[in-house]
């Protein structure tokens, strides 16, 4: 009997600690322009998508970040028409943004080609309500020339990105940050695939360093999501509003109700708000100094 492959997940080998997942089977590998990417089933959480040996997306666990990463900052905008994605190569985000009728406009801008690609036959669930939509532009860039370069202004921006290794690097950076708030609306915000806390204290804090010499208000909130191991997720949050991040729990609710209560699995108000509600040790790793 064939012995059954374990693919590692090895972002927390300097750790000294790797997560193995037992593969029942590879339905797309390849090494991209930019990344090494494999995508297989697996018997708990379903499709998985590794890239560069770091977990990307689960079908079991995807709506915790997807929905937390979107519906935070559309609803605590208000009034959000001008949205852009950077990263997010599954569109899971995506479908998620364009549940949105308000949203006039949603533009993603993705550096790897090969990851829509593989995503339109393999994460169809995502890809077939976003990439007919006439609301969603698609620009294959690296993120960075796109907000140093573009004349649009966007209302929120959502940086769904890799890790800060390879082709991400770069949009953990002061000057990315600066680059994006300089195509922003006024009183837009910016959220941000933070890292886990725990495990990676540094990646946020540096973040929420640069996002606090920008911005008016820098912080982060959290969600629990199982696939990326170590405890909170953090959101970074950046706004020249610092209202934002305070909007009452009764006014979410208001605004989740006009936006027609399209159906979710994790985000509510009441989550909403809680999750800026950090536990001490983030908080106090995040502390202005
Ligand atoms: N949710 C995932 C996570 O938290 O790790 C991220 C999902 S999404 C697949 C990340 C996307 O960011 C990938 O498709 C990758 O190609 C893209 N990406 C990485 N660096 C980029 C850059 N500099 N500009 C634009 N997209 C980038």
């Amino acid at each position: 009997m064939a012995t059954k492959r374990w693919i590692p997940e090895t972002l927390f080998e300097a750790l000294g600690f790797r997560m193995s997942y037992a593969v029942e089977r590879v339905l797309y590998e390849m090494q991209t322009e930019h990344q090494h990417l494999v995508l297989f089933d697996h018997k708990f959480f379903g499709k998985m998508l590794m890239l560069d040996g770091a977990t990307q997306v689960t079908t079991r666990d995807e709506f915790i970040y997807h929905e937390m990463m979107t519906h935070v900052p559309i609803l605590a905008h208000g009034r959000a028409r001008e949205v852009l994605i950077v990263g997010g190569g599954d569109c899971g985000i995506a479908e998620e943004v364009l549940k949105h009728k308000s949203v006039a406009r949603l533009t993603q801008v993705e550096i790897d080609a090969s990851v829509v690609e593989f995503s339109k036959e393999h994460f169809r669930e995502f890809t077939r309500p976003v990439l007919g939509n006439k609301r969603f532009d698609l620009v294959i860039d690296d993120g960075m020339n796109f907000v140093a370069e573009t004349d649009r202004r966007f209302d929120v921006i959502i940086v769904d990105s890799t890790d800060p290794q390879g082709p991400g690097k770069v949009l953990f950076t002061r000057k990315f940050y600066a680059a994006c708030k300089r195509c922003m609306t006024a009183g837009g915000v910016m959220v941000t695939q933070n890292g886990v806390p725990f495990l990676q204290p540094a990646e946020l804090v540096a973040s929420v360093g640069h996002f606090r010499k920008l911005f008016a208000d820098g912080g982060c909130y959290v969600a629990s999501i199982p696939t990326y191991v170590g405890g909170h997720m953090a959101m970074g949050w950046a706004s020249d509003n610092a209202r934002l991040r305070a909007v009452p729990v009764k006014t979410i609710a208001e605004r989740y109700k006009r936006a027609g209560r399209f159906p979710t699995r994790y985000w509510t108000p009441e989550v909403h708000c809680a999750a800026f509600a950090l536990p001490r040790f983030i908080a106090e790793a995040i502390a202005k100094r």
